[in-house]
């Protein structure tokens, strides 16, 4: 008999600052929808927001998507790095934090805890990060970050700097 592996709720952050960002977002979106055994449940709005880090380059445009997924952790951030493959990004050729056609980060996966080399789950950034925090404001305040507490609690400790509700 074959297990029947269960639906989990996963949350993604996409960003681009290369190539037409919102394209590219709206584009991620329905990729992600495409993925084997993945669903869309939810998509925030889109974000401006200014670049972090020290390398002078376009704004970024961000959102989250909110998934279920029969995919493992591994399995899923594999398919997000293809799908920004397919998007033009090089990881050779390009600088921390530096400017990408498209960015997909694991934020979440139910409420698993993983570290191992190559997946930190949840993200590191989060607590940190408006543009990450305000689009889960949006869809899923009451969602609760592993050992962080609920989005709404981290949005309340970040600042709106730099950063723009796209409508
Ligand atoms: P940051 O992770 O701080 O947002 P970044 O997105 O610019 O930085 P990348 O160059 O896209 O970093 O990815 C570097 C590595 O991060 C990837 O090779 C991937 O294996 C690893 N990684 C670890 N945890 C995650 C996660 N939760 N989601 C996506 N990638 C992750
Ligand atoms: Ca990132
Ligand atoms: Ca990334």
């Amino acid at each position: 008999m074959v297990e029947q592996s269960l639906w989990i709720p996963a949350w993604v952050a996409l960003g681009s600052n290369q190539n037409d960002p919102l394209q590219q977002l709206s584009a991620a979106m329905l990729a992600l929808d495409d993925l084997p055994d993945t669903r869309v449940q939810l998509c925030s709005a889109f974000y401006r927001s200014a670049p972090m880090g020290p390398v002078a380059q376009p704004d970024f445009i961000n959102a989250v998507a909110g998934l279920l997924t029969r995919l493992s952790p591994q399995v899923l951030l594999a398919h997000l790095q293809a799908l920004e493959v397919s998007a033009g990004r090089r990881r050779d050729q390009e600088q921390k934090w530096g400017p990408r056609p498209l960015d997909l980060d694991i934020l979440t996966y139910g409420m698993q805890r993983i570290d191992e080399p190559g997946l930190r789950v949840p993200h590191p950034g989060i607590h940190e990060r408006n543009f990450v925090l305000l689009p889960l404001l949006d869809v899923a305040p009451d969602l609760e970050i592993p050992d962080l507490g609920p989005v709404h609690c981290l949005a309340a400790a970040v600042t709106t700097e730099g950063l723009e509700r796209l409508d």
